[in-house]
């Protein structure tokens, strides 16, 4: 059942109507496997070209640059590893990431090290953002992929990935962004950037769970790292999932729509919540910087337990996170906390709170009383 105050966007978002609505066809009726060759399947394989064509139309992308996969960590795995494979023939290389990446470009790199490739982990400034020029001092001859993710699943700071994109394609390395939190929310197009690769998930704009997609500019090398059938152009093998490649197309078009209305009214949520808190008189420090996602804050209360605050919340049916959602059980202080500096006496008070498309006035109201109460 859904708690009486979801806050928790940055986790995965509730299924919108028009992606229910778009899939259900594909579920309970047309059952045809796009990639059969019997009239039958007509209907899916065109199903499944309509919505590549509208994902690509918003992104600005060619439709034969959209690679359906299982979600954002088998886009992230499959940028990082399958690039790795198709540089140098196969022989180590050097790789550059931000040190505030999201656990699922993170250890694909952990594993080419372990392989013998070379990794460079940028540090962020105090607010989180990745400086073009230190890609540029970080780049050797070897260097066979930069990746820097569009916006930060913890402390919502979004990047300037046209500069780093520039910074990498100056130097003829291809860069990807995991652009999971982003794609959606903020404004995304891979035509005036040099991006190469660009990973995205449904579940985080309100499509359903266990599809995204990797863009692919045309003639960036990449390996695929699913070999069976042929689909999707012999890049990633295994039937495609028609329901889900349908409601994800259905759920981003929706999210577009709407980006510039929610955009104004999550803010005008956020700095209320803010507000209330400042008022309340407690000690505590926002992260991150100006360059957010619309309704995402982390908060880190001075001498506080995060990871408490979050159960207590929980127990008086609010849901927020503590560090990032996919990490939560974690005891470790979060990587991206340490990296941005937060000091000793917060950091290991953090709550995250992610706002979205059914927050209200009201839940805000209800998540900074009941925050100034446990805090105080
Ligand atoms: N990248 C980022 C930035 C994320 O926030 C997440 C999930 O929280 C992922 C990747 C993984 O996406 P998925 O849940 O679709 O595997």
């Amino acid at each position: 059942m859904k708690p009486a105050v979801y806050a928790d966007y940055a986790a995965t978002a509730p299924l919108r109507e028009s992606a229910r609505e778009a899939m259900r066809p594909w579920l309970e009726r047309e059952f045809g496997n796009p990639s059969a060759a019997d009239t039958y399947s007509q209907l899916p394989r065109h199903a499944v070209r309509e919505a590549r064509e509208t994902i690509a139309r918003i992104l600005g992308a060619r439709t034969d640059e959209i690679y359906f996969t299982s979600g954002g960590t088998e886009s992230d795995n499959w940028a990082v590893k399958g690039r790795a494979l198709a540089c140098h023939g196969g022989r180590p290389g050097h790789l550059i990431i931000s040190a505030i990446e999201h656990h699922a470009v993170l250890e694909p790199c952990a594993f080419l090290e372990r392989l013998g490739w070379k990794v460079t982990r940028l540090c962020p400034d105090r607010e989180g953002i990745i400086r073009p020029e230190t890609v540029g001092a970080a780049l050797r001859p070897d260097t066979a992929l930069v990746s820097v993710m569009a916006a930060n699943n913890e402390i919502g700071t979004v990047q300037d990935i046209p500069a780093l994109a520039k910074a990498a394609g100056e130097a003829g390395v291809a860069f990807h962004t995991d652009a999971v939190q982003a794609m959606g929310h903020i404004p995304l197009r891979v035509d005036p950037a040099p991006v190469c690769l660009l990973s995205a998930s449904a579940h985080k704009f309100g499509g359903p769970k266990g599809i995204g997609f990797l863009y692919v500019r045309h003639g960036t090398a990449l390996e695929p790292l699913h070999h069976g059938g042929g689909q999707e152009r012999g890049m990633r093998a295994g039937t495609e999932n028609v329901a889900g490649i349908v409601g994800m197309a259905a759920a981003l078009s929706e999210s577009v729509s709407e980006m510039e209305h929610e955009q104004v009214r999550l803010e005008e949520l956020r700095e209320r919540l803010i507000l209330s808190l400042r008022e309340a008189g407690l000690d505590f420090r926002i992260n991150g910087g100006a360059w957010h996602l619309p309704g995402s804050l982390s908060l880190s209360f001075a001498g506080q337990d995060g990871r408490m605050l979050v159960y207590l919340l929980d127990r008086k049916g609010i849901a927020v996170a503590a560090g990032s959602a996919c990490n939560s059980r974690e005891i470790a202080v979060s990587h991206v906390l340490s990296a941005t500096g937060v000091p000793d006496r917060y950091i290991k008070g953090t709550v995250r709170i992610t706002l979205g498309r059914e927050s209200s006035g009201e839940d805000v109201d209800r998540i900074a009383s009941e925050i100034v109460g446990l805090v105080r």
